[in-house]
């Protein structure tokens, strides 16, 4: 894709759309800030939008559509059986992934529990690049287990490797033969490793390890959510693709595996999700929990309109210009914090910027959840909520043991199409001023603990009066600004 440059010399990133619908914001004073914070438990996600001013929470369904989609969700088609909404939709899979056959599911985890549920019991063994909370809490309940196979350079913070989230194919052959492959029921290649900071694979470590999948006869599953900016990271970064489209990479990702499922969510900025196959023999065993748990097979849960967006929002993956928006604006954001002296994970990956609590909050012990505090301590004062992605998003082991997590790390999701530059400015202006007073930011425990996926709805309180004290020096420095 063509940069475009500016005259001054000042290179910053330039929307190639425009907006039609806009939402009001509100940025409401930090004293309501600080009520919010206690009435949601310290817990971002259980924060009112009617509290926040930029939702950088995440990137699932908080995507902008396009035209073209919205008004193909007009034309649904809707019917319990046999519509044509979803005829369109898989002409769309076979056209862009390249796979015969769709099941529909209305989320990215629904395909990951039927997934599970078909191929998952006690004893097997789940190797991946890295895990995904969704992905491996649905392995897990089911007894099996999961191997995070990356390379060690995947969890150096400040990095230029162009590949973070390659499999690492020694250890995976080692999985292999001391597990037994006859426990291994699949491989999973998570597209732009999300937990790690978004972070792509090359084709190269795709293929490799679709070698050793064959080698051992084993299927490998691809989690397709991130995809397209996986593709679009491999033509900028990787020798082989730089006069690739977008069309032709996707096809070489999702031919390399037997099963691709994704969140719709994300890829194709819709809604609901899928898993695709050109492999009968797994289509007709996935085939039957659909109807079980999601919907019928022409729908999977999903509302005949989002069916209709999706198909659409699946073209607009081969176009460069839509996919790279969100990376763009995300490189904009890590390079400028990053000068600013904010610990940030790089190279920039996907689906947000990654701020590094564990730097940042060196002084709180990790069972304090540092990246935790640094969510509710940069949404105190700025409105701007992320996400915790470190040990509280971690789920306790079978004997009550919190494992503590290799990065702790504050997610700032930037939606595709969803955000100005002004407004990333503002994110930036505040994290800067909050790591200048990063020494104020405190520790956090749980007064609630659910004991499945806890970073959802758990409630925690400050170990101490800190959020207080970083109210007070927010006021010295701001006055009356909100
Ligand atoms: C978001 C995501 C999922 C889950 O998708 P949902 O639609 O939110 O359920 C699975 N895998 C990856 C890599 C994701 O980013």
């Amino acid at each position: 894709m063509q940069e475009i440059k500016f005259y001054s010399g000042e290179n910053i990133p330039l929307e190639l759309h425009k907006v039609r619908i806009v939402q009001k914001l509100n940025l409401v004073p930090v004293e309501r800030r600080m009520e919010a914070l206690y009435e949601g438990g310290f817990n971002t996600f259980k924060l009112s939008t009617r509290d926040v001013f930029l939702d950088m929470l995440t990137d699932s369904g908080t995507n902008a559509m396009s035209d073209n989609q919205v008004s193909a969700m007009l034309r649904a088609d809707d019917a319990y059986a046999g519509s044509q909404s979803f005829e369109r939709l898989q002409k769309a899979v076979e056209d862009v992934l390249d796979k015969k056959y769709l099941l529909p599911v209305h989320q990215g985890r629904a395909a990951e529990n039927i997934l599970s549920e078909a191929y998952v019991q006690k004893g097997s063994i789940i190797p991946m690049n890295y895990h995904f909370t969704t992905a491996m809490a649905h392995i897990t309940l089911r007894g099996g287990q999961i191997a995070e196979l990356l390379y060690d350079e995947a969890y150096v913070i400040n990095s230029d490797h162009p590949f973070k989230g390659n499999m690492n194919l020694e250890k995976l052959e080692e999985v292999i033969q001391s597990y037994g492959p006859e426990n291994v029921p699949f491989i999973r290649m998570e597209a732009s490793t999300n937990l790690i900071g978004g972070q792509p694979f090359s084709m190269q470590n795709l293929r490799d390890v679709r070698a050793i999948a064959d080698k051992y006869g084993l299927l490998l599953v691809l989690d397709a959510s991130l995809m397209g900016e996986n593709a679009y990271l491999i033509i900028q970064r990787e020798e082989e693709f730089k006069n690739s489209d977008m069309a032709t990479v996707v096809k070489l990702m999702t031919g390399l595996s037997d099963i691709c499922y994704f969140s719709a969510r994300k890829l194709s900025c819709s809604r609901g999700g899928g898993i695709c196959t050109n492999n009968t023999d797994v289509y007709k065993k996935l085939q039957v929990f659909v109807p079980l748990y999601e919907g019928f097979l022409t729908y999977g849960g999903m509302s005949i309109r989002e069916v209709e967006a999706m198909a659409v929002g699946l073209y607009e993956v081969w176009d460069e210009t839509i996919v790279s928006q969100s990376p763009i604006f995300i490189k904009y954001l890590v390079d400028s914090l990053d000068a600013k002296g904010v610990p940030m994970v790089k190279p920039a990956g996907v689906l947000g910027a990654h701020v590094d609590a564990m730097q940042i909050c060196s002084h709180i012990p990790q069972n304090q959840y540092p990246a935790g505090a640094l969510a509710a301590a940069f949404f105190l004062i700025s409105g701007v909520r992320g996400m915790e992605r470190g040990t509280l998003s971690n789920q306790r082991d079978e004997n009550g043991v919190e494992p503590l997590a290799n990065m702790e790390l504050l997610r700032l999701a930037v939606p595709r199409r969803v955000f100005t530059l002004s407004q990333l400015k503002y994110v930036e202006d505040r994290m800067a001023w909050l790591y200048q007073n990063r020494h104020l930011i405190g520790g956090l425990r749980f007064i609630e603990e659910p004991p499945v996926l806890r970073f959802f709805m758990g409630k925690l309180e400050p170990t101490s009066d800190w959020p207080q004290k970083l109210m007070a020096k927010f006021k010295e420095d701001f006055g009356d600004s909100l």
